[in-house]
């Protein structure tokens, strides 16, 4: 029996299947992510019965109240993809596999004295403003470089790539411009040749955009409304909290 998640999630097969064609690019090397802030559980369990097993989520709460109603064996990862403050680390690293939205050092600092603690690894994405929108984190691009300089000295950190939101309700070009600057720091990133550096991830795109960041070089899109339909909470709760971007 069909359900509407598992329309959803065909048609958007099958747009990132005509991305790559547009682009060459061959559709192994773009994961779909599903972005499951405010969707319930039973929604994605839909998800997982149509085959789909990575979840991202953007509160420490939210991901710890949903994980252990989602079954392990389905082969599920998680990843946290939202503005992470220090004192949630703890619990975040209990679930995900991979932090996208590393965007401060300090953040870093936090994070690797836990993973110290506990004799842990943990592969993370560093988060860069690509749109210079003050309602967004991620660290500013000028600073891009360094800041994965100094994270690369923190040994329980693993940097596997950097990870954007488009500029919102914008054109395409406005998006692309983007897209092509994360790449851009990518390879300047690359030229440093860090030793403990990869580079191989860029996470950009979300439902409004991810046809673009496929076309510009993405490996993993970020999909919530396309799939799940509109959500009842503002963008700018999960994005414009009252938290000092220092923390
Ligand atoms: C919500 C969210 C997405 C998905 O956005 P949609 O427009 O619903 O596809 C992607 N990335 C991040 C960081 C998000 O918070």
């Amino acid at each position: 029996m069909g359900n509407l998640v598992e329309e959803n999630l065909k048609t958007v097969r099958q747009q990132m299947e005509l991305a790559c064609q547009a682009s060459g690019r061959n559709i192994e090397d773009v994961k779909l992510l599903l972005a499951t802030k405010t969707v319930p559980p039973e929604k994605m369990q839909m998800a997982i019965q149509a085959g789909e097993t990575l979840f991202g989520e953007n509160k420490a709460q939210e991901l710890r109240d949903k994980f252990p109603l989602i079954q392990e064996d389905d082969g599920v990862e998680w990843h946290f993809i939202g503005h992470l403050q220090t004192n949630k680390v703890k619990e975040v690293v209990k679930y995900v596999t991979l932090i996208h939205s590393l965007d401060r050092l300090k953040l870093g600092q936090a994070l690797h004295h836990q993973l110290l603690k506990e004799n842990k690894t943990m592969d993370i994405l560093v988060q860069i403003n690509t749109s210079y929108e003050e309602s967004k984190f991620g660290a500013a691009p000028e600073t891009a470089v360094e800041l994965v300089e100094q994270l690369a000295q923190l040994e329980t950190l693993n940097v596997k790539g950097l990870m954007t939101i488009g500029k919102l309700n914008a054109t395409n070009d406005e998006t692309r411009h983007c897209f092509r600057l994360l790449r851009l720091i990518q390879a300047q990133v690359m030229e440093k040749k860090l030793p403990s550096v990869e580079m191989d991830i860029l996470s950009m795109g979300m439902s409004g955009d991810f046809k673009v960041a496929i076309e510009e070089g993405a490996t993993i899109i970020r999909v919530g409304t396309s799939i799940f339909g509109q959500r009842y909470l503002p963008d700018n709760y999960y994005w414009n909290e009252n938290v000092l971007q220092g923390d």
